[in-house]
């Protein structure tokens, strides 16, 4: 352990004198490895950016760029955006998982239009307030979108800083995190800001990857400290392990020839403002529910599987149970009814929902 802290202190300070080349070695490099064609690359606006900025957070780009041009062929600006249902909005959203963002989205969109009079703002603070952005994500908008100078530290750019520099601990610590947005303005380019930008998130994701980095093919190699003492996969430091909780929760399909009775989740808690199946505790609270539709219900077991959220497992039961009469349709409203499984709903569903109704289309299929 003292060798390498040895190391790290030599290296360290020939980077301190070497620093100021970081940024022009990635301009470089973005010149001819980077990537320029993205759809959110083209007639940049901070608009397309913060839509792009947003749905890249734990999504890859090849995943992003098809919900992206559906999305902006629907909302392609901030207005229609606000003045659009949030149910559509989540439609747009369906697959791609971490539902906030969405919702997070067209509520800030609703306060550019209603505190920014429709005009994306333009300083980090202002930008900053706005719900689902945080300071990485502000910067790399303004930088990208409008040259202004802000560094970012994504997950890309904090595992490239925290290797090149060897900062040791897990980012999500504060004084870790610290130390890297230091690193991170330091190294900042002066000019093609938002190149520079685009460049380091490129390099974090295509080149300085999780595992196996291509340090070969890294313009910063030569000073980098990892590399230097074959420690890229100390760096960034581990989140502490810790076993995720499983909680357990019991989906009620109830079917009617084509159809499937959905209802819409409250706007906060898990899956906030999608459309699902209703959700029980018990066994005995999925035969309750259904004696509104049926005087006999028997739910039968279809499937169960596990759902794995950022902080808990989540086992699902799936009873259903199927109607063999017309069911009273009083009960419909505005947060709940039958959906026909065989056309396409302009709603939003959470991806377990997704997964049942593929099953039942499936099993329909085969009787
Ligand atoms: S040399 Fe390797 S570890 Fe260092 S920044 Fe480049 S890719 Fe990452």
């Amino acid at each position: 352990m003292l060798a390498r802290q040895r190391i790290y202190s030599v290296n360290y300070s020939k980077n301190l004198a070497l620093m100021n080349t970081f940024s022009e070695k990635v301009l470089s490099w973005f010149d001819e490895h980077g990537r320029k064609t993205l759809p959110w690359q083209q007639e940049i606006s901070p608009y397309k950016v913060w839509i792009s900025e947003i749905m890249l957070q734990q999504t890859q780009v090849k995943t992003v760029i098809p919900y992206f041009e559906a999305f902006m062929e629907s909302f392609p600006t901030v207005n229609k955006l606000a003045s659009a249902p949030i149910d559509e909005v989540l439609h747009h959203w369906t697959g791609l998982g971490y539902y906030a963002r969405a919702r997070n989205l067209h509520k800030a969109a609703q306060t550019i239009v209603s505190a920014h009079s429709g005009q994306f703002p333009q300083t980090l603070e202002n930008v900053m307030a706005l719900p689902g952005i945080g300071r990485s994500t502000a910067g790399a908008i303004l930088s990208i979108s409008l040259g202004q100078t802000h560094p970012i530290l994504d997950g890309n750019v904090k595992r490239v800083l925290a290797r090149y520099f060897a900062i040791e601990g897990w980012p999500g610590k504060k004084a870790v995190e610290t130390a890297l947005w230091e690193k991170a303005h330091d190294v900042m380019a002066k000019t093609r800001v938002g190149h520079y930008t685009q460049a380091m998130m490129d390099l974090g994701a295509t080149v300085c990857s999780r595992s196996k980095p291509k340090c070969e093919k890294c313009p910063v190699a030569f000073n980098c400290i990892a590399f230097a003492s074959g420690t890229q996969s100390d760096f960034p430091g581990k989140k502490p392990k810790k076993t995720l909780p499983v909680k357990t929760t019991h989906l009620v399909v109830l079917r009617y020839m084509n159809r499937v009775w959905l209802q819409q989740r409250p706007m906060t808690g898990i899956w906030g403002g999608l459309w699902g199946f209703y959700e029980a505790s018990t066994k005995e609270e999925v035969v309750e529910w259904l004696t509104q539709f049926s005087n006999q219900p028997r739910p039968a077991e279809t499937m169960s599987f596990r759902h794995t959220f950022s902080h808990f497992h989540l086992d699902i039961t799936v009873f259903e149970h199927q109607l063999e009469s017309k069911p009273p349709m009083h009960v419909a409203d505005s947060n709940n009814g039958w959906f026909d499984l065989e056309e396409s709903n302009s709603i939003g569903f959470a991806a377990p929902t997704k997964r049942i109704i593929t099953d039942i289309q499936q099993r329909s299929l085969r009787e």
